[in-house]
């Protein structure tokens, strides 16, 4: 590869802070409202014109999995907006998160992208960002990486992995869209993959497999909060690295050309979606998994399963399947698990899950913290990482007021706060 130097400039410090939250998405507004919520400076940095992440500008359709107590059940209780609390309306919500981080006492900078980390050894003091106004540094004493991709703390050189253990293979990308005109009444719906219909031209599901453009063939729809309006999760890219900006491109151009098919499909198959037309669609191509980095610990698909309780938990209360999709083309992947799985008891989260190793003041967060791939793909969702989040933001802020690094923090001050928060096993 060939190289050029960058000639050295003074890049001006536009800002500082005590805690600053980097990426607006679930994780990183739980991680914001919570730190200011416990008095201290918190600066929110975010790519795009919104905060909300996937659940926003990724149009996203409903909170999935179960989330008990913490900042979810609060927020779900303002947010919720109609009969189906769970059903997202992004629109609401854009305005919604943006006023609590104000009022909370965030000061939020959108349009704002993360190029770079600033280090003192090997502890992250700062970052470099991108905007309008150019090149600037913004010191923090703690990040929290709410990325989703993690992209400060790889920057920062902490150790990752990527994708699945026998060949790296990691979850397809999505764009989501929405269809207009369809007749509610009539309209039928599919929240899963293992959800079908008998049509007198065959099964639903196998019929998008073969009619569908291959890597796209499976039926996803769900309602939406707007009459007429159903959300459509049924584009897919795979063999797509979400941290590579050639394999983003490709998978966004493959999934806009598989959109006007899937609604030709739909309209022909589907009761109730004969007049349907697309009216919005994500702005971004929806990115499920990149790096997991190693962190003080792992969480694994066991502790899931069976509901471990950490004796250093952080997040409980959580409930949700394996969701691994199709790595190789449509579908659920074999080693996903929806209808066969039980959980009698929901599992928690230790806080050694958000501290890298190597790398020094920063904390992850959301679906980029420390966790194998199938427990990845239960934890990424985000009423779960909302509340990796809160407590992302309540170590962040603990830290900053016992003037102690996030990973000598005695745990039972973090639990006594996340307690107070309505967070407890
Ligand atoms: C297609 C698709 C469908 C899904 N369906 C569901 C569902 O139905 N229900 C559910 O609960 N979950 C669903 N998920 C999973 C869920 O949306 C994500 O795993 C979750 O949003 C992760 O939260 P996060 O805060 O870690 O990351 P994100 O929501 O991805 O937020 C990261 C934020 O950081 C910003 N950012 C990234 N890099 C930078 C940078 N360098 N500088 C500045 N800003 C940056 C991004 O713009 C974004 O706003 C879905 C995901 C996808 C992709």
């Amino acid at each position: 590869m060939e190289y050029i130097i960058e000639p050295q400039k003074n890049i001006p410090v536009a800002a500082e802070t005590e805690v600053l939250v980097v990426g607006g998405g679930p994780s990183g507004f739980g991680a914001a409202l919570t730190s200011a919520r416990m008095g201290r400076r918190t600066m929110l940095i975010e790519q795009y014109g919104a905060v909300g992440g996937v659940a926003t500008t990724g149009i996203m359709s409903h909170w999935t999995g179960r989330q008990g107590g913490g900042l979810f059940e609060e927020f779900l209780f303002k947010a919720g907006d109609c009969e189906c609390p769970e059903v997202i309306n992004p629109e609401k919500l854009k305005i919604l998160m943006l006023n609590m981080l104000i009022e909370a006492g965030v000061t939020v900078q959108l349009y704002t992208w993360m190029s770079d980390v600033i280090k003192e050894g090997n502890r992250i003091t700062g970052v470099i960002t991108e905007s309008k106004s150019g090149r600037e540094a913004i010191r923090c004493k703690v990040l929290i990486d709410s990325t989703g991709d993690g992209d400060a703390a790889a920057k920062a050189g902490a150790p990752f992995e990527k994708g699945r253990s026998a060949d790296g293979g990691m979850q397809p990308m999505t764009i989501m869209f929405k269809l207009a005109g369809v007749d509610m009444d009539r309209a039928m719906f599919f929240w899963g993959f293992e959800d079908t219909v008998q049509l007198p031209e065959g099964d639903l599901q196998t019929l998008s497999r073969k009619e569908l453009p291959a890597p796209a063939g499976h039926v996803l729809l769900y309602p939406s909060s707007l009459p007429g309006v159903v959300t459509v999760n049924m584009t897919n890219s795979i063999n797509a690295d979400g941290t590579n900006i050639r394999d983003i491109n490709r998978a966004e151009l493959e999934c806009r050309n598989q959109m006007g098919k899937i609604v030709a499909f739909l309209r022909h198959y589907v009761p109730g979606y004969e007049a349907c037309y697309i009216c919005d669609s994500s702005n971004a191509v929806g990115v499920r998994e990149t790096r997991r980095f190693l962190a003080e610990y792992q969480l694994n698909e066991e502790d899931i399963a069976e509901a471990r309780v950490f004796d250093d938990w952080v997040v409980t209360k959580s409930r949700f399947f394996f969701d691994l999709h199709n790595v190789t083309g449509s579908g659920l992947d074999n080693d996903g698990a929806y209808r066969q799985f039980k959980q009698e008891h929901p599992y928690t989260i230790p806080k050694r899950c958000l501290i890298p190793r190597e790398v020094e003041g920063v904390i992850l967060n959301g679906r980029n913290i420390g966790g194998t791939h199938k427990a990845h793909s239960s934890y990424r969702v985000m009423p779960i990482c909302m509340n990796i989040g809160q407590a992302a933001g309540v170590i962040a802020a603990l830290s900053m007021e016992k003037k102690k690094d996030a990973r000598d923090l005695d745990i039972s001050l973090v639990q006594e706060a996340l307690r107070a928060q309505n967070v407890e096993p």
